[in-house]
């Protein structure tokens, strides 16, 4: 238990997060330990414990946020002028935190939520628009498509409308270790033999591992397959596709319980490759067209795999059977009328696999993910490594082994998707120093032009930034810290969750 006075209570109440109707709930310390308790106590009851919570906040409370010291000197561009200057010093505590920015939920909830609401803006503004991207992109035809590993051996899974894991009429056969071909049981999501294989000996494990390393290959193949076709249905040369339409995608890639890397990914269809991007696509395309045409493309794709040691075999690796295309309604286009899925639900699922994926390996452990990775290890153990012929195609196996032989990126998009991450942060960063400017002079925002102002790329810029700063370390000073950290970026949670809550409510009673 921490016993604090009512002082201390309010203030600690004034340091989170805006309170809602409901503010009687305490804040939610589980399980410290004794010189935990202490050291929170201690911060409670410190007389710098507002500076502490400010600075808490401005990181968003931050699980491990990085201190800086040092200063930055804005001049003008043109006159030289000094601007204005910032420095540690000005801080209440004498130093800079700067956000740890990891994407894991694990790691730091804060910032991990943080890249999830970037990447959201990211999918969403390449489906309707916004953030600089004209909103006309949502007029272009636009695919959702999920993209599966194929079968390395069946696993026990949930079936539609509770049927039976495997049901089979001689329930008596077995493989040749004795163990049953069928399952009649009704597994639930949660139950731990789901994604479990019925035969850990006849289950190709092996195969799984090669699957996983030639993934990003066979999504690269996928692009051009689909390009050639487009081309071909538009009835132009593939090498002057680029005149008349381009394609532009986001993708995110998951683990499935059975170990797999399944891609999500928007494909769109925009007009002509011109400098800024997003042109009207060619009519005859529609979003059903495009859709049919993905998967065709995916079916089609195949990629040839190497032996990766002298005892192996090679393997011709192709997309899983269960290739899900759908068209996403975003338009007002009247000559479209099955497109299915809407604008925020495709963003909203892709940023929540997004911030998923990062974390999901590690989080399950089963046995049959350990006998994954010991695969990997044991097939980069007999292969050339890149030390000694940086060319091998299998040479860097073991360093992806622990993402069980899937190297590539967990998030990626075209250029022309929309914006960048980098744009994103930029601008968070520049909106900070704004509000900041704002409140030392006491000139409101011009919110007018704002939005366009703060995602100018940096070329724009009328001011220089000269700084000199040093890393004084990482994290909280301790423990105690750290977990008031954590429970306020939890509780941040919960009441940006009730806001969303009550948005919703509302927007559905206006309806
Ligand atoms: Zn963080
Ligand atoms: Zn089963
Ligand atoms: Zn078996």
């Amino acid at each position: 238990m921490v016993i604090v006075t009512l002082t201390t209570r309010n203030r600690v109440w004034s340091a989170l997060p805006p309170i809602g109707e409901r503010d009687d709930r305490p804040l939610d310390l589980p399980h410290l330990d004794a010189a935990t308790q202490a050291q929170v106590v201690a911060r409670l009851l410190s007389p710098d414990f507002d500076a502490w919570s400010v600075a808490a906040s401005r990181v968003g409370f931050c699980a491990k946020p990085i201190r800086l010291v040092g200063q930055s000197l804005t001049f003008d561009k043109t006159t030289g002028e000094l601007v204005r200057s910032y420095g540690s010093a000005d801080e209440p505590i004498g130093v800079t935190f700067v956000r740890c920015g990891n994407r894991r939920a694990s790691e730091c909830e804060s910032c991990s939520r943080l890249y999830a609401a970037d990447t959201f803006h990211l999918i969403r503004s390449g489906v309707i628009g916004g953030k600089g991207v004209p909103v006309t992109v949502g007029e272009n035809p636009l695919v959702f498509a999920t993209l599966t590993a194929p079968s390395f051996g069946p696993v026990h899974g949930t079936r539609p409308n509770h049927g039976r894991c495997r049901p089979r009429r001689d329930t008596g056969a077995r493989c040749q270790h004795g163990r049953p071909l069928s399952c009649m049981a009704i597994h639930d999501q949660d139950d731990s033999a789901v994604g479990q294989p019925l035969c850990p000996d006849c289950y190709d494990y092996a195969s799984q591992v090669v699957w996983q390393w030639w993934a990003p290959e066979l999504w690269r193949r996928l692009t051009i397959t689909l390009g050639r076709m487009l081309a071909h249905h538009l009835q132009v040369l593939p090498a002057h596709l680029g005149q008349i339409a381009s394609l532009q995608y986001a993708k995110v890639a998951e683990y499935q319980l059975r170990g797999a890397v399944h891609f999500h990914a928007l494909v769109r269809l925009d007009g002509p490759q011109t400098p800024d991007g997003f042109a009207p696509a060619p009519t005859s395309v529609t979003a059903s067209v495009l859709s049919a045409l993905v998967k065709q493309a995916a079916e089609a794709v195949r990629v040839t795999a190497d032996p990766v040691h002298l005892d192996d075999v090679a393997r011709v690796l192709a997309f899983g059977a269960q290739v899900d295309t759908r068209p996403v309604r975003t338009s007002s286009r009247t000559d479209d009328p099955d497109r299915e899925l809407t604008p925020e639900q495709v963003a909203g699922y892709l940023a929540k696999y997004a911030t998923k994926s990062a974390t999901d390996t590690e989080a399950k452990d089963s046995t049959h993910l350990r006998r994954l990775h010991a695969t990997a290890r044991a097939m980069a153990a007999r292969t050339v490594s890149a030390d000694d012929d940086p060319r091998a195609p299998y040479g860097l196996l073991g360093r992806w082994a622990h993402t069980l032989g899937f190297r590539g990126h967990f998030a990626t998009k075209s250029r022309r998707y929309s914006v960048t991450l980098g744009a994103l942060r930029r601008a968070r960063q520049r909106a900070q120093a704004r509000i900041a400017e704002a409140n030392r002079s006491g000139i409101p925002l011009d919110l007018r032009a704002l939005e366009a102002e703060l995602l100018a790329e940096e070329a724009d810029e009328t001011t220089i930034v000269i700084g000199s700063w040093a890393y004084a370390g990482t994290g909280w000073a301790n423990d105690g810290e750290t977990a008031l950290a954590t429970a306020a970026a939890s509780r941040a949670r919960e009441y940006a969750q009730e806001r969303a809550q009550r948005r919703k409510q509302q927007s559905s009673g206006e309806k």
